[in-house]
């Protein structure tokens, strides 16, 4: 947990999400500010304050992260495919510092 984290309070349950996934490791919830008919995150319960800060430690949690995306893609009603996004530091336009993957789709995406 740190001090100030937004995400490690939602996993601490200070502040209220719309949770769709919880086990031991791994959280996932609704982005409160949708850029799609679908928009939720995959967050780590650890605090890694990015993708530039995992470590080889962190390996099987970043695979079991991907693997959870389709899934809960599926769940969500996101039959038709789906975009994942893992904006890392100040340039990559990361705004919460603690790992996540976000998972938009259910609209027209454009072309990357
Ligand atoms: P980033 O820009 O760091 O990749 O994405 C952070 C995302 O977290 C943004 O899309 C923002 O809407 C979302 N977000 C920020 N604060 C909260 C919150 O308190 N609850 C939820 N559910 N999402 C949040
Ligand atoms: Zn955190």
């Amino acid at each position: 947990m740190s001090d100030n984290c937004i995400f490690c309070k939602i996993v601490a349950g200070e502040i209220p999400a719309r949770k769709i996934f919880e086990d031991s490791d791994l959280i996932a919830f609704h982005d409160i500010h949708p850029a799609a008919p679908v928009h939720f995150m995959i967050v780590p319960k650890e605090h890694i304050a990015s993708l530039a800060d995992a470590h080889a430690r962190h390996e099987a949690l970043l695979g079991r992260m991907l693997l959870l995306a389709p899934i809960l893609a599926k769940d969500q009603g996101l039959n038709d495919g789906f975009r994942t996004i893992i904006n890392t530091g100040k340039g990559g336009g990361q705004e919460v510092m603690h790992l996540h993957i976000h998972i938009i789709g259910g609209g027209n995406l454009r072309a990357l």
